[in-house]
């Protein structure tokens, strides 16, 4: 399959394929490559408002709303069968059209099956309660869902990121418009057909494609949409929060990061070189979540950063597809120019490149993706570009502290708060750290980690409000008081 291109497909609203209000088509590109692997429409505002009123339709007329989840936990539940039974289709798909080697795509994907699990699981558990008030009164909450939600998805997990906020707007009964990346939309689609074809009603789920500035701010701004679930930049991330906080509708914003790694001189170092490894260069570091910065006790940084060293040279670069495979390429060509740019900059600002860096060379046979070896800095300090911004590649920023008082002051300077790991055997260290740290998710001794039914979500700058676990569905559905006095009500046989 690798370099052939497959047939055309459409956007898909109201349960199938459609060409778009311009019949006009862009090519998906193979990062490994730069060809051609599809083709898909571009998308105009006017697909936008089409997919808000298939949603608003099927909403008001599929019977998707109704007060017992039973049903949609149940097709649901078909949903992540079907998913986790083709998931080497969808992992195919996904590395073709993102990059990254086949078996993080497979953990993609069944990540995303196990999500629908979880919330078909809690389709029929979303209810409201009853509150004791005084006199002949009974006084209870319902639990609503919301109507249109939109979900706008960023292209480093295209399927898993998703599903993550469809899941649990679709169990709590609520009918989704679906705007994937422009880089990265193949797996979207597939889903959406799937989902369909195992019972899920046309237009419960609707996927639009085109330019985020035009189509994801048509979808932001239409007056039916009753919710935005916005995962990616923080530049974007702000521009929704403004245009949803003027019409007054709820939005979650998942951003960016710039994850500090911890590391004590008493942690199992072998453990903590594995995960910091892991941190930065899974996925080609294009990751929210990614161990960006490594803050390493003084008197083990050598000797740590020396097998850190030789676990980065030891990476196979290539095509994902490609067996053994560790490390694909970056997903565009503009991305990786970007990404340059910052190793650039660090050489500029002072710090010294351990592995990799600027001109670093390719293994034979890589060139025409956009593949970019495993750089490690070394004498960074907290005020260089490096430690600040999140770059989104394969670049590891190292740092030394000495207590871990000063361990917990580096770490918090950013303007980010995400993911942070935190290395020790120690449990007062563990503890101490998981408390003072100004970030929404703490791993201790592993990393990254997170389940369907953990909140994910950042403090400060990376983001507002959280994704998964059990009170997504809060987010998804709206209470109502019912007051009901009965005080005058008719007596047994009265
Ligand atoms: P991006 O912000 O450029 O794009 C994300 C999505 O928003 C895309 O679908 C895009 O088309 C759309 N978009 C762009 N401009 C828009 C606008 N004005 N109105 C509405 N929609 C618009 O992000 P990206 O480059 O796709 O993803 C990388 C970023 O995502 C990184 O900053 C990363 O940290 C972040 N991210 C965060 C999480 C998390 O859970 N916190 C997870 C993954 C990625």
């Amino acid at each position: 399959m690798a370099g052939t291109e497959e047939a055309p497909r459409g956007m898909f609203l109201d349960g199938r394929e459609v060409p778009g209000d311009r019949r006009e088509q862009r090519p998906v590109l193979d990062p490994a490559t730069n060809r051609p692997i599809a083709s898909v429409p571009a998308g105009t505002p006017e697909d936008a408002r089409a997919a808000v009123e298939s949603a608003w339709k099927a909403f008001q007329g599929s019977g998707w709303a109704a007060p017992d989840g039973q049903r949609r936990g149940q097709v649901l539940g078909r949903i992540a069968q079907a998913l986790a039974e083709r998931w080497e289709e969808f992992a195919r798909l996904e590395t073709r059209n993102q990059g990254k080697p086949l078996r993080e795509s497979k953990g993609d994907v069944l990540y995303a099956a196990r999500t629908l699990e979880y919330y078909a699981g809690l389709a029929d558990k979303v209810q409201g309660e009853t509150i004791p008030v005084p006199g002949d009164r009974l006084d209870y909450t319902l639990r609503e869902p919301l109507g249109v939600t939109v979900h706008i998805a960023p292209w480093n997990y295209p399927l898993q990121l998703a599903v993550r906020s469809l899941a649990p707007a679709l169990a709590a009964g609520n009918a989704a418009v679906l705007k994937p990346a422009s880089w990265t939309p193949l797996t979207a689609l597939a889903f959406a057909r799937l989902a369909t074809e195992r019972g899920l009603p046309p237009g419960i789920l609707n996927v639009v494609l085109g330019p985020g500035g035009e189509v994801g701010e048509a979808l932001v701004t239409d007056r039916r949409v009753a919710s935005v679930s916005f995962t990616g930049s923080l530049a974007v991330g702000r521009r929704i929060g403004e245009l949803a906080g003027s019409r007054g509708v709820p939005v979650t914003l998942e951003l960016g990061g710039k994850g500090p790694n911890i590391v004590f001189a008493d942690a199992d170092l072998e453990r903590a070189a594995r995960g910091v490894s892991f941190g930065i260069f899974l996925n080609a570091g294009q990751m929210c979540w990614a161990g960006s910065r490594l803050l390493v006790q003084e008197e083990v940084k050598e000797r740590f950063l020396a097998r850190v060293k030789e676990l980065a040279l030891k990476l196979r670069l290539g095509p994902g597809l490609e067996p053994g495979v560790e490390m694909g390429p970056l997903v565009t060509r503009e991305h990786r120019a970007v990404v340059e740019g910052y190793l650039a900059k660090g050489v500029e600002e002072g710090a010294v490149p351990v592995v990799g860096g600027p001109g670093a060379a390719l293994p034979p046979g890589l060139e025409e993706g956009n593949f970019l070896p495993p750089t490690i800095f070394d004498a960074v300090t907290p005020g260089m570009t490096l430690a600040r911004e999140e770059i989104f590649g394969p670049v590891l920023s190292a740092m030394t502290f000495r207590t871990a008082e000063e361990a917990l002051a580096l770490a918090n300077d950013s303007d980010y708060g995400l993911l942070a790991g935190v290395w020790t055997r120690d449990l007062a260290t563990a503890h101490r750290m998981a408390r003072g740290l100004e970030c929404g998710m703490v791993s201790v001794n592993e990393y990254p980690v997170t389940f369907p039914q953990t909140p994910f979500g950042g403090h400060k700058r990376s983001g507002l409000g959280f994704e998964q676990g059990a009170r997504a569905l809060e987010f998804y559905t709206r209470q109502k008081n019912v007051n009901v006095n009965f005080a005058s009500a008719r007596r047994p046989g009265g």
